[in-house]
């Protein structure tokens, strides 16, 4: 890889900026003072130093996003904004997309990575992830529905579904529950619950396998995963 798209890359700002500060001085590549853009570099095993500090390439991206309602999970929209909209312009040449989807008016965790094969992995439906929703719900959530949700209910195009865990947090005529289901059909959620006459009013994701949303972001708001995260992951 050429050493401005490295530095680049690694957050040291546009390809403009990078050769600024190649031409400083301040960058050495293994103990050599480097000011050629050009110079390619082995990103596994050259040491690329920025006022004495190595940078260690990273290649893949993780993030955890909690989404507002109205954005789409999606990398681009014609009319909404999208979860890659939200993320700030630095984090760009990762070109991380979200993995799986939410709906427009679902709001909670997103992951958001440039790791094709992890994304793929975690929404293979033989892998049964499981992922886990907070809902309010209008109507009064009975144990049998726990029942009916644990033995599979039908939903409207016929599909039976898995084993879901139901967990009724209150019970009246909006109730609120938290429900693990480790598929992901279309709408799967709501429609769960129109199977069984009710309806979602308000829908949010908890957790996706052992992650669970980081209660200090705000909608909209994103981190990086922890590298401890990650390997629960991978
Ligand atoms: N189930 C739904 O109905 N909607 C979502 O966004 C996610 C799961």
């Amino acid at each position: 890889m050429r050493l401005d798209k490295f530095l680049a890359n690694m957050g040291f700002g546009s390809r403009k900026e990078v050769k600024k500060l190649l031409k400083s001085g301040t960058v050495r590549v293994n103990e050599t003072v480097a000011k050629d853009a050009k110079l390619h570099i082995e990103v596994n095993s050259d040491v690329v130093l920025v006022n004495g500090d190595e940078v260690e390439y990273k290649q893949f991206i993780y993030l955890m996003m909690n989404k507002p309602q109205g954005v789409i999970s999606a990398t681009e929209d014609k009319r909404d904004e999208t979860v890659v909209d939200l993320l700030q312009l630095e984090d760009l040449h990762f070109e991380p997309f979200p993995v799986g989807r939410l709906d427009k008016d679902t709001e909670g965790f997103v992951l958001l990575t440039n790791n094709g094969k992890l994304a793929h992995e975690l929404l293979s439906p033989k892998k049964h992830v499981p992922k886990t929703y907070f809902a309010r719900i209008q109507g009064e959530v009975t144990n049998d529905d726990i029942i009916k949700f644990k033995n599979g209910v039908t939903l409207d195009d016929g599909y039976e579904t898995k084993p879901a865990e139901l967990v009724i947090k209150s019970s009246g005529p909006v109730s609120e529950i938290e429900l693990t289901i480790t598929e992901g059909k279309f709408h799967q959620v709501k429609r769960m619950f129109l199977a069984v006459d009710k309806k979602v009013i308000y829908l949010k994701r908890l957790s996706i396998g052992p992650l669970i949303l980081d209660p200090t972001l705000e909608l909209g708001e994103y981190r990086e995963l922890t590298d401890e995260e990650v390997d629960l992951l991978v």
